[in-house]
């Protein structure tokens, strides 16, 4: 695909953070944006992961990224304001926020799931897209086409027994995707939408299905097309759409 090519640089100037850069998707994302321009701010929780990302991407000579840790499952609405406030400082702008970061918590009927991991889930995969988003507004209005770009699933459209918060949160991304995106589609350049990765060979994909033969799954850089279209200018004018980046081809 000619779009993915480096020398092409659709990202150009442009500042993107993702969320759960350190691994998995997040990581083959930042990458991705970094070969095609972005300045990308890596965030996580692991320090040490989200430094060797950082290397990969300078010995491959793309643009400096930036490194801020923040732990989702404890993050404060005072330690969201503060990150908005760096940003500002810093770079003043902001033209992509992928949020990527998630756990997938118990794999447990309903009737069973404890009542400790359905907060950690919803707190990571629901409440802390939804702070972040809402800490950073100012800052990707100050861009002149910005794109969020939230993380659903295959279970977030359709329950399935022993997902338990983990569907339940994705739900709600689908959701709140939606809200932001009908909220500012008449009144900001901000456009809203959620990918929905399809199985992909991760750690997390590992942990859900043991079993299966990890080789059946595509790597996350084989799934990067809709990664990119979505932060590139080229998919300006869609918003509050819900597509499948397994497959998709321009
Ligand atoms: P991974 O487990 O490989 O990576 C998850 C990322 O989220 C890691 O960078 C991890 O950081 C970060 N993260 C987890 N918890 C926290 C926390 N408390 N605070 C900050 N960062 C945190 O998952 P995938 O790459 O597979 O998944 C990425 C997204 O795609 C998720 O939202 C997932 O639900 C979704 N998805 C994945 C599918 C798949 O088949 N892989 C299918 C459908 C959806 P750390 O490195 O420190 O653990």
């Amino acid at each position: 695909m000619s779009s993915l090519k480096s020398d092409n640089k659709p990202l150009q100037n442009r500042t993107i953070l993702v969320t759960g850069a350190s691994d998995g998707i997040g990581r083959a994302a930042a990458k991705c944006y970094a070969a095609n321009g972005a300045t990308v701010i890596l965030m996580g929780r692991s320090e040490d992961k989200l430094d060797s990302v950082y290397d990969e991407i300078t010995h491959d000579k793309g643009p400096t990224p930036a490194i801020i840790t923040l732990d989702f499952n404890t993050a404060t609405p005072e330690e969201y304001s503060e990150l908005a406030n760096t940003l500002d400082q810093e770079f003043g702008v902001l033209d992509g926020l992928l949020l990527n970061a998630g756990i997938l918590g118990e794999r447990k009927p309903l009737a069973q799931y404890s009542a400790t991991a359905w907060q950690q889930v919803i707190q990571v995969n629901l409440t802390a897209p939804f702070l972040m988003t809402k800490a950073l507004l100012p800052l990707l209005e100050q861009a002149d086409n910005a794109s969020v770009v939230f993380t659903s699933s295959g279970v977030g459209r359709k329950g399935k027994a022993y997902w338990g918060a983990y569907s339940a949160s994705k739900f709600g991304i689908e959701g709140i995707a939606q809200i932001w995106a009908d909220e500012l589609a008449n009144i900001s350049n901000v456009r809203v939408n959620t990918i929905n990765p399809g199985a992909t060979r991760t750690n997390m994909r590992a942990s859900a299905y043991p079993a299966e033969n990890p080789e059946q799954n595509p790597k996350p850089e084989d799934i990067m097309a809709l990664y990119l279209h979505l932060m590139s200018d080229a998919s300006m004018g869609i918003n509050g759409q819900s597509l499948d980046a397994n497959g998709f081809k321009l």
